[in-house]
C-alpha cells in the first residue's frame, strides 16, 4: 500500500515503537561478558520491563548478542548466525574485546574490529560491563530503532562483497555457500 508522507512518517513511527519495546534476543556467549547476561535477564535487573527477552533461534531473534572476543573459528558461526536472522536485525558487540581486540587485540586467532565483519548498530564498552550497562546499551539501541538509524542490515546488504571480502581475507576455511539466507 503507497502512503502519502504524513501518513509514511506515522507508519514508520508506530512500526519502530512496536519493534523496539519487543526485542527477542539471540545472546551469542563468545567471550566472558557472557556471564553478565544471566543477572540482566532475571529479577535484580529483569530486562523484560523494557521488552527484551531471549529467544531460541536465529529465526526468531531480533538482536545478536556478541559478549566478547571472538576467535576466527567463531566467527565463521557468528556470520553464519546473523545471516539467518530476518531483516530488520540488529547487533549489540558487548566488551572492549568486540571494539579494539581487548587484552586479545595481538592473539593471533581472535579479531580485533568485529564490524568489520558484520555491522554493529551498538557498542558496549568495559571490560566487562556491568547489567546497567548491558541495559543502558539496550536502551540507545531502542532509541536507535525509533529514531529509524538502527540500520546496521541494510548496509550489510548494500556492501556485502566489501564484508565479504574482509570475512574470506580471515576464515580460511570458508565453506559456507555464499549466501546464507
Ligand atoms: S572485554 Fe574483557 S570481559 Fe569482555 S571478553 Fe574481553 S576480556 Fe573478557
Amino acid at each position: 500500500m503507497a502512503y502519502d508522507n504524513n501518513s509514511q512518517k506515522i507508519v514508520d513511527y508506530i512500526q519502530n515503537f512496536a519493534r523496539k519495546h519487543s526485542l527477542f534476543v539471540l545472546a551469542y556467549g563468545t567471550g566472558c561478558g557472557a556471564i553478565e547476561i544471566p543477572p540482566t535477564m532475571t529479577s535484580r535487573y529483569d530486562a523484560e520491563r523494557f521488552g527484551i527477552r531471549g529467544a531460541a533461534t536465529p529465526r526468531q531473534a531480533d538482536v545478536l548478542l556478541i559478549t566478547g572476543y571472538l576467535a576466527t573459528k567463531t566467527l565463521k558461526r557468528v556470520i553464519r548466525t546473523y545471516e539467518q536472522m530476518q531483516d530488520p536485525k540488529y547487533v549489540i558487540a558487548f566488551g572492549s574485546c568486540t571494539i579494539n581486540g581487548g587484552m586479545y587485540w595481538d592473539s593471533y586467532n581472535t579479531i580485533n574490529m568485529l564490524d568489520k565483519y558484520i555491522p554493529v548498530d551498538v557498542y558496549i564498552n568495559g571490560c566487562m560491563p556491568r547489567p546497567e550497562a548491558v541495559i543502558s546499551g539496550f536502551v540507545k539501541l531502542q532509541d536507535e530503532i525509533q529514531a529509524g538509524r538502527a540500520d546496521g542490515w541494510k548496509k550489510y546488504q548494500d556492501n556485502l562483497e566489501e564484508y565479504r571480502a574482509n570475512q574470506k581475507k580471515i576464515i580460511k576455511n570458508w565453506t559456507m555457500p555464499d549466501f546464507n539466507w
